[in-house]
């Protein structure tokens, strides 16, 4: 018996790209002596796309759909695939097609090597606006300078994950995970693949640079308390620079000198406002996320499915 691979796609209005990826992934699966599943997960989509992954659903006994109660984003909508996942090995990508399907042999390949994590680093790519190129390496020497966890510049959720990889994983109850950095944080025989990124087949990049913000932020505080440190460290050296400040004012006072520092005064004042409001946001930040695993909901609510389990 040829062993299993399955493939997981998180899809939010992608209408025009769900046949496609199921086609060509169709035809890459053809050329390889595997047997495969693929399951979309629908995230609240707006358009057409759940009418689209059911009727491909209904026509053939290899794909299975996930269909979401309301959006609940990437990162929840690519964890209900790998829980549901019963491959030997579950392969993730983008429905937009960014995510080449044709790097699927050399991921196997690598995989019946022995690797049981195979992920894919995007390479510089001139096609992306000089924005999100911008916004994205920003985002992973945040990510890496402020946490425990280093995360190479480029790794998306485009990955093989072994089947052992997976049934860890399926234990992971942590409210919001961020998947890229637990999948490095849990260690296993890892290799990286190189690909330059296709541009978006149809539709349109969910992620602005609010989101991409919004993710950076989630990834640091998912994965360290070396913001809290920080906040720490700096507060003891200001206090500590305003201190070595007293001797000169004092004497300032018994020499009767005229106090003319206003401008310098405010500017201070000004500053440490900010500061203050930035480590109370850092620590807000933490927590906020205390605040949401305390009420232990889950990651995502299925409205319906064809995954009989
Ligand atoms: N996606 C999702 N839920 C969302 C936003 C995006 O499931 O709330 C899916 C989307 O359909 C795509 C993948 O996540 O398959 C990546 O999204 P996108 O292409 O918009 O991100 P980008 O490639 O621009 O980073
Ligand atoms: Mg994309």
């Amino acid at each position: 018996m040829s062993k299993l691979i399955s493939v997981v796609i998180p899809a939010y209005n992608e209408e025009e790209n769900i046949i496609v990826i199921i086609d060509r992934l169709e035809s890459i699966f053809k050329t390889l002596h595997y047997d495969f599943e693929i399951i979309l997960v629908d995230d609240g989509s707006k358009d057409r796309t759940l009418s689209i992954i059911k009727t491909a659903a209904a026509a053939r006994s290899n794909i299975f759909y996930i269909e979401f109660s309301r959006n609940f984003g990437h990162q929840p909508a690519l964890k209900a695939g790998l829980d549901q996942a019963t491959g030997d090995a579950v392969i993730s990508l983008d429905a937009d097609l960014q995510h080449p399907p044709e790097m699927i042999a050399e991921m196997l390949q690598k995989w019946e090597e022995g690797y049981e994590v195979v992920y894919t680093r995007r390479q510089e790519d001139k096609n992306l606006s000089l924005k999100k190129r911008k916004t994205s390496s920003m985002f992973y020497k945040l990510l890496s300078s402020l946490s425990d966890i280093e995360i190479e510049a480029g790794t998306a959720d485009f990955r093989l994950l072994d089947k052992k990889v997976i049934d860890v994983f399926r234990d992971f109850h942590e409210n919001d995970p961020f998947i890229r950095g637990l999948v490095k944080w849990l260690g296993f025989k890892q290799y990286a693949i190189d690909y330059i990124p296709g541009t978006r087949y149809a539709g349109s990049s969910k992620y602005n640079l609010k989101r991409m913000m919004k993710l950076a932020l989630h990834g640091v505080t998912s994965f360290s308390i070396k913001p809290l440190y920080s906040a720490v460290y700096l507060g003891f050296i200001l206090s500590s620079l305003s201190i070595l400040y007293v001797p000169y004012v004092l004497h300032a006072f018994y020499v009767g000198e005229e106090v003319d520092g206003w401008a310098s005064m405010i500017m201070t004042i000004v500053f440490f406002g900010g500061l203050q409001l930035i480590i109370l946001g850092i620590i807000g930040l933490y927590i906020g996320k205390m605040f949401m695993q305390g009420k232990n909901r889950p990651n995502y609510i299925i409205r319906s499915t064809n995954i009989l389990k």
